[in-house]
């Protein structure tokens, strides 16, 4: 491997659910299958093995925004506990849900920057 990838590009192109490769082919089949090959360049986008690393970030992010939100709700509306408890638990659910896509996205627009394929070891 000689050429130097893109890792900004890579990762806006996976980020938006696109080829790294090409930005033209869906990188997804449904909501989180990966297809085994891009309909428009034909790059190999199921070897790159994403794992638990996008499930990673993901609740490291969603933690990260949970905490102020539990802070400032608390402090404002004064909510009784199960209320908030109902409340956030949604929020961070749908959270959850929405971002990991866009983060499974450019985890593998990385992973393909990096030339990180599965190796079948
Ligand atoms: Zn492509």
């Amino acid at each position: 491997m000689t050429e130097e990838r893109d890792m900004g590009l890579a990762l806006r192109r996976g980020f938006f659910g696109r080829c790294p490769t090409c930005g033209q082919g869906h990188m997804f089949k449904g909501y989180l299958a990966v297809v085994d090959e891009c309909a428009h360049c034909g790059e190999p986008l199921g070897a790159y093995p994403a794992a638990d690393g996008p499930a990673f970030f993901t609740i490291t992010i969603v933690m990260l925004l949970l905490i102020p939100m539990i802070g400032f709700t608390w402090v404002v509306f004064r909510s009784d506990p199960v209320t908030m408890l109902l409340v956030l638990g949604g929020i961070t659910t749908v959270m959850t849900l929405v971002l990991l896509r866009y983060v499974k996205g450019a985890f593998i627009g990385y992973l393909w920057a990096k030339d990180e394929q599965d190796q079948g070891a």
